[in-house]
Formats: structure tokens, sequence, C-alpha cells
């Protein structure tokens, strides 16, 4: 019975890595990326990450829930035991900010997002956490989750020192949000880029400025960046900045053209973007969305 049962566990020891586990990218650096369940309680795979500073930590972006923070919490506390200082939102968006109250309620750490997202997350996060079903979440996925709000704003630029780490919060335009951010190390030469960039994902598109996108993704490839940290996906370079730019663009002229010829529903559009869209393995199921949040008038 005892062999049978330290079997099972250890079976279920391999095949169970499903969530996130913080992988150090640099001297104090760290991603929190999870590949292997996109989930909605799982925070649909949204990735995030923290900066250690002599003052303590940055950590950037929170997940999708208190119960998803406070696994990543957790996680940070078996790296480091200094105090969060800051809290970035690289938007907010739901799988990356709902975890904000987690870490709010440790007292002492600063919310921080651009302007144009703190103003998306006042209108839309009350009604997003009521209506949680519509995006496959359960209210006990929930449980304990508060919206909660940042507490310091800017509108392109600010730079944080963490105490021999300076850290630039960057907006070039509207991107994948009015105020999506970009977290940039410049001595590190590693950038978390929100979701400006997905690898390997299909990107969600309904809230996005595609002129604006495009622009951003250039301004990052002009950076002095190595490693990206995307939203969603694996660790990336500047060549997953130029395919997804190739992808939005690809994306948007064919849908606008089937669009305007009256070329059918959403399901026909997306059909007809899988057959030339660039492959990519996760999050196929957003492409009909896209359709119709952006192209066919309706949500
Ligand atoms: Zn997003």
């Amino acid at each position: 019975m005892k062999k049978i049962t330290l079997l099972c566990t250890l079976i279920l020891l391999v095949a169970a890595p499903s969530f996130a586990e913080l992988t150090k990218i640099a001297d104090n650096v760290y991603s929190y990326v999870g590949l292997a369940n996109d989930s909605p309680a799982n925070s649909f795979a949204a990735n995030a990450g923290i900066v250690i500073g002599r003052d303590g930590i940055l950590v950037v972006d929170t997940l999708i829930s208190a119960k998803e923070a406070q696994r990543f919490l957790a996680d940070i506390r078996k790296v480091s035991d200094k105090p969060i200082r800051y809290v970035v939102n690289t938007h907010t968006h739901l799988d990356h900010a709902f975890g904000n109250c987690v870490f709010a309620k440790l007292g002492g750490a600063t919310v921080i997002s651009h302007a144009a997202d703190r103003a998306f997350l006042e209108k839309a996060g009350e009604a997003t956490l009521k209506n949680i079903g519509a995006y496959g979440l359960k209210p006990e996925d929930m449980a304990g989750t508060e919206i909660t709000y940042p507490t310091l704003t800017f509108s392109e630029r600010l730079t944080i020192d963490l105490g021999g780490e300076t850290v630039e919060l960057i907006r070039t335009a509207p991107s994948h949000t009015e105020g999506s951010l970009i977290v940039h190390l410049p001595a590190k030469k590693v950038a978390f880029s929100g979701d400006i960039l997905f690898t390997d994902f299909h990107p969600f598109l309904a809230d996005a400025d595609i002129n604006g996108w495009t622009a951003a993704l250039d301004a990052m490839m002009g950076m002095d960046i190595e490693k990206i940290i995307p939203g969603h996906g694996p660790l990336s370079t500047k060549k997953d900045l130029r395919d997804l730019k190739a992808y939005l663009l690809l994306f948007d002229a064919k849908a606008r053209q089937m669009a305007a010829d009256g070329s059918g529903d959403a399901e026909t559009v997306a059909a007809a973007l899988r057959q030339i869209l660039p492959k990519r393995s996760q999050a196929e199921w957003m492409i009909p969305i896209n359709v119709k949040s952006r192209y066919l008038g309706k949500r």
C-alpha cells in the first residue's frame, strides 16, 4: 500500500509542474513564467516577475486572483524576505492586475500603473469581477479578490531607484491597452513587456490600438535589450517582437478587408485568418473573439 502511495506521489510530481516558477534571468531579476496551464484560473498563463534592490522588491504584475497572487507571494518569499516596495501593473487586464489586493494588504507597497490603465480599471474592474463567469472563472476561483487601484500613475516615463537597481517604466504609445507599459532594466538589458508581447500565444486585441502597438514594438526593437519576459509565453528576444508585429499587421489587414466586404460572421473570418496567420501553439480560441470585438462591431 505504501509503495503504491509513493508511486502515485512520484507520478504527480513529474506530471504536475503546470504552475509558474521564479527563474533567475539576471542578477536580482526573476521571471515568473508558467506555460503548461493556460486555464482562466491559472491566469491564462500570464507571466509576472520581480526585481530585487537593496531597499526592497518591485513586483511586475499580480496575476488574476487573490489565490494566484498568494501562490506568487509564497514563491517570492522562497527567494527573498525583503519588503515589497512597489507593485507595477504592466496594464490592468484582470490576468495581470486582479491580484493587487494581496500585495496591497501587506502594507508598504506603492501600486503603479499608467494613468489610462488606472482609469480603465476604475471603469471596468468591478463589473468584470461581478461578471467573472464570462471569463471562464468560478466565484470560488476569485475568493478574497478585491479590485485594488494603483496609487501612483504616470504618463510617459517613471524612473524607480530600488537601491542599486534602476527600473524604468516606459509607455511609448497606446498599444495592447491605452496605458500598456514596459518595465526596462537598462543595466541588465532585460525588459518585462506585459502584453505588448505575446510569444507563441495568439494575442488579445479587443482593447488595442494596432498602429500604436506596432509603434511600441518598434520602440522596443530600438532599445538595448537582449531578454524580454512577454505577457504570455516563454522568455523572448527581439525576433519575437518582429514576429508579433507581422502577425498584427496581417490580422488587421485581412479582418478589416473581410469585414468591409461583408464576408461572413466571426467564425468565417476566423477560419480565413487561421489559414494565413503564423502558427502559434496557444490560445487559438482568441481569434474569433478578436474578430467579433474589433471588426464586426460587437463584443
Ligand atoms: Zn492583456
